[in-house]
């Protein structure tokens, strides 16, 4: 059976790295689409183009592009096995579109990486970024103080504008009111599942290893 993930979680949740080691893991790709989207900018591809139109507004980017550039990916060879998608879907519509998309390509599975708000605060405030390279220091856990030189070249260690307090509260309201609705969508079917996303990411990805594996017996037997 092909491998079909969603992941979703907040910014500071840790869903990348999870949804990245997830594919790793089963052999599948990850398919992230603000990655995709920053490519194609970079790269000035027609789509790209249309999508920096919209960023530069300081707009997120419509259903329609982005169901399109997902609908393409997903139709690649590699994703015939499976895939770990992050970042989408991020509206209903695109839910729907998703479900569409994979009519005859086996379940589809939702695992939330959930994390509590303080914590997000923690975590999104504690981060810091080289003033000279530009690499990201490593949070720090729950009563670690932040590292105050850069590991790689020992440069200061800065805190980046949109990481104050207000601009991340601000960011974690969006969030909840844009995904209320999709996991009111996905939340009630026997392929969702939560993880506590709070934890050591070790431990997060023990949990989303073992969640996948029960759905995959799911999958098998036909009961959860
Ligand atoms: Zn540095």
């Amino acid at each position: 059976m092909a491998l079909n993930i969603v992941m979703l979680g907040p910014p500071g949740a840790g869903k990348g790295t999870q949804a990245k080691r997830l594919a790793a893991n089963h052999g599948v790709p990850h398919i992230s689409t603000g990655d995709m989207l920053r490519e194609a900018v970079g790269a000035g591809t027609e789509l790209g183009k249309r999508a920096r139109a919209v960023m530069e507004q300081g707009g997120l980017v419509g259903d329609d592009i982005i169901i399109g550039v997902v609908r393409e990916r997903l139709a690649a060879a590699d994703a015939g096995a499976g895939f770990v998608l992050d970042g989408f879907p991020r509206t209903v519509p695109q839910a729907r579109a998703l479900d569409a998309m994979l009519e005859g390509r086996g379940e589809l599975c939702v695992l939330e990486v959930a994390v509590a708000d303080e914590e997000l605060v923690r975590r999104l405030t504690s981060r810091r970024v080289c003033g000279q390279c530009g690499t990201n220091a490593p949070v720090p856990g729950p009563g670690e103080q932040p590292p105050d030189r850069c590991a790689r070249c020992g440069g200061a260690l800065v805190q980046r504008a949109d990481d104050r307090e207000e601009v991340i509260r601000e960011r974690l309201r969006v969030y909840q009111r844009d995904t209320a609705p999709l996991l009111e969508y996905y939340g009630t079917r026997p392929t969702f599942r939560r993880v506590d996303g709070a934890q050591a990411p070790d431990l997060v990805a023990g949990d989303v290893g073992a969640a996948v594996a029960a759905l995959e017996r799911r999958d098998g037997t036909g009961q959860a």
